[in-house]
């Protein structure tokens, strides 16, 4: 999808701040970021929202946590803690119609969320 701004990142079509990337997945820095580690785990497939995502797409969503798990690891804050939110549509949150998952951390995270 050419007019999805997370597709145009997983082509390479758009500079990113990236900390992981394989065949199928790519990880970048958020352009906004809500805490002092703000990190977007995507699929380079297009699915717009996770209410969008079927039976057969279970080891998309699985992996999407494996990474942002070996990514907290990595960035030294898997101790200490870290919060993992997919937003999803209006309600949700949600602003980029590509499945996403946020990976904040590096503070204190509230609760309940805004
Ligand atoms: P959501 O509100 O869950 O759809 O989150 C979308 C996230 O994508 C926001 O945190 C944005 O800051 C982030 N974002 C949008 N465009 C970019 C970009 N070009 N590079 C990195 N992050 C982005
Ligand atoms: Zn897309």
């Amino acid at each position: 999808m050419t007019d999805c701004i997370f597709c145009r990142i997983a082509a390479g079509d758009i500079p990113t701040a990236k900390v992981f990337e394989d065949e199928d997945f790519i990880a970048f820095r958020d352009i906004r970021p809500q805490a002092p580690q703000h990190v977007q785990i995507i699929p380079k497939c297009h699915i717009e929202t996770i209410q969008d995502l079927t039976d057969s797409d279970s080891a998309i969503a699985g992996k999407m946590v494996l990474i942002a798990n070996q990514i907290a690891r990595d960035f030294g804050i898997a101790g200490q803690g870290y919060r993992l939110v997919f937003n999803c549509r209006g309600d949700g949150g949600q602003e980029v119609y590509h499945i996403h998952l946020h990976l904040l951390g590096g503070r204190k995270m509230g609760w309940p969320p805004g």
